[in-house]
C-alpha cells in the first residue's frame, strides 16, 4: 500500500506483540460478528468498552469477522493493539450472520457468552443488565427483546412480524415477537449449542428450543449507526427457508395435500371432459385448456420447491461440511503487522 511505514518495533520480526497481556479467563465472553462494518467499528469499540471496563468480571471481546471486503480487518489490527481483552477471528468468506455466530460461540471461553450486533441497534450497555438478570434470576439465557422497534424500517419490521408469527405457528416454539440475536447464554446453553452438528441452524429458534431456563429484558432498538444493512432480501429469504426447513416438515404435508386436492379437481375435470364429448357439446378448447395447465404447472413447481428446500437441507447434513473456515485467529498468531507490512 501506500500508508507510511511505521517505525520498526525492538521486539522482532516474529514476536507476536501485545500491549499487555489479556486478563485472567474471562467470565464473559462477548461474541460480534461482523460483516463489512468500517464505517461503524470505531463508534462501536468506543462505545463498548467502557461498559465491559465497569462489568464486575474479566471478559472477552471476539469479533468475528465474516470475510469482509472493506476495512474491517485493518481497523480491528488496530483495535487489537490497544484493547488486551480483544480476540479477532476472520473467517475465509463471508459465511453469513448465523455462521458468523457460531464461529464465535465454538471459541467462547467465559462462563456467561453475549451476542451482539456490531451496527449498535443493541445498545451495549445492555449487557451490564443482562449479566445481572442471568446472575440474579438464576436462568440460563436472558433473551434481549426489542421493546421498541420504530427505528426499524416499516418494511424491516412487517417482514420480521409476520417471520415471528409463522415460525411460532410451524414450530410451536415460545418465540418471543422481538427476540433477534442479541441474547446472553450460559457455558451449558453454549455447549448444547456447539454440540449440535446441523448446518444452517438459526440459532434464534435453536435456543428456545433447547429450553432452558430463561427470562428477558427490555432494551429500545436503536438505529443503525452508520453504515448500511448487510442483510439484503436475499439472506432474509435465506434465513425464512432455513428456519422453516430446520423446524418444520408442515411445507411437505402442505403439499401432500394440494396433489390430493390437484388429483380430486382433476378427475372432475376429467368426467365433465368426457360427459361433454359423448353428449355433443363443444367444450371450449383454448382457455380451459390454458387455464388448467398453468394452475397444475404452477402447483407442480411450488411442490418440487418444497421438496427441494428439504433435499437440499438433506444434501448438506450429509456433507457435514463446517459452514465457515477460519482465515486468521489472533489468539494463535498475535496481532498482525510489524517492520514488513
Ligand atoms: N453480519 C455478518 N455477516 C453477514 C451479514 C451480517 O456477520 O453476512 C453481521 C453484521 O455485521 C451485523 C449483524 O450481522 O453485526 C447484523 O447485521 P445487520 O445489522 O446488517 O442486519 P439488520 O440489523 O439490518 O437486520
Ligand atoms: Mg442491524
Amino acid at each position: 500500500g501506500t500508508a507510511p511505514r511505521p517505525p520498526p518495533r525492538r521486539s522482532g520480526r516474529f514476536a507476536p506483540v501485545r500491549v499487555s497481556e489479556p486478563p485472567g479467563r474471562p467470565v464473559l465472553t462477548v461474541v460480534v460478528p461482523m460483516f463489512n462494518e468500517e464505517a461503524v467499528l470505531p463508534l462501536f469499540v468506543r462505545r463498548l468498552r467502557p461498559v465491559l471496563d465497569e462489568l464486575p468480571v474479566p471478559y472477552e471481546v471476539l469479533a468475528v469477522d465474516d470475510g469482509s471486503t472493506d476495512t474491517t480487518p485493518v481497523l480491528l489490527q488496530r483495535a487489537l493493539r490497544e484493547w488486551p481483552a480483544l480476540r479477532v477471528v476472520r473467517l475465509r468468506a463471508n459465511s453469513g450472520h448465523q455462521a458468523a455466530i457460531s464461529a464465535g460461540l465454538q471459541r467462547s471461553r467465559g462462563d456467561w457468552v453475549v451476542t451482539i450486533d456490531a451496527d449498535l441497534q443493541d445498545p451495549p450497555e445492555t449487557i451490564a443488565r443482562m449479566y445481572a438478570a442471568a446472575v440474579s434470576q438464576d436462568v440460563d439465557v436472558v433473551y434481549g427483546v426489542r421493546s421498541d422497534r420504530t427505528t426499524d424500517s416499516a418494511f424491516k419490521r412487517h417482514t420480521a412480524g409476520a417471520f415471528y408469527r409463522l415460525m411460532r405457528r410451524l414450530a410451536k416454539l415460545d418465540i418471543s415477537q422481538d427476540a433477534g440475536d442479541f441474547r446472553l447464554m450460559s457455558r451449558e446453553t453454549v455447549d448444547a449449542i456447539n454440540a449440535l452438528p446441523e448446518q444452517g441452524r438459526v440459532l434464534r429458534l435453536v435456543v428456545p428450543a433447547l429450553g432452558f431456563p430463561s427470562t428477558t429484558v427490555d432494551y429500545k432498538r436503536e438505529a443503525r449507526a452508520a453504515g448500511e444493512s448487510k442483510y439484503p432480501l436475499r439472506k432474509m429469504v435465506g434465513l425464512t427457508l432455513d428456519s422453516v426447513t430446520g423446524f418444520s416438515q408442515a411445507p411437505l404435508r402442505f403439499a401432500t395435500w394440494f396433489s390430493l386436492l390437484g388429483f380430486v379437481v382433476a378427475a372432475l375435470v376429467l368426467v365433465y371432459g368426457v360427459w361433454s364429448k359423448l353428449s355433443g357439446g363443444t367444450a371450449s378448447g383454448w382457455a380451459s385448456t390454458v387455464v388448467i395447465l398453468a394452475v397444475f404447472s404452477a402447483l407442480q413447481l411450488l411442490c418440487l420447491g418444497i421438496l427441494g428446500e428439504y433435499v437440499g437441507r438433506t444434501y448438506s447434513a450429509l456433507q457435514q461440511r463446517p459452514s465457515y473456515y477460519v482465515a486468521y485467529d489472533s489468539e494463535h498468531h498475535g496481532p498482525r503487522g510489524g517492520p514488513d507490512e
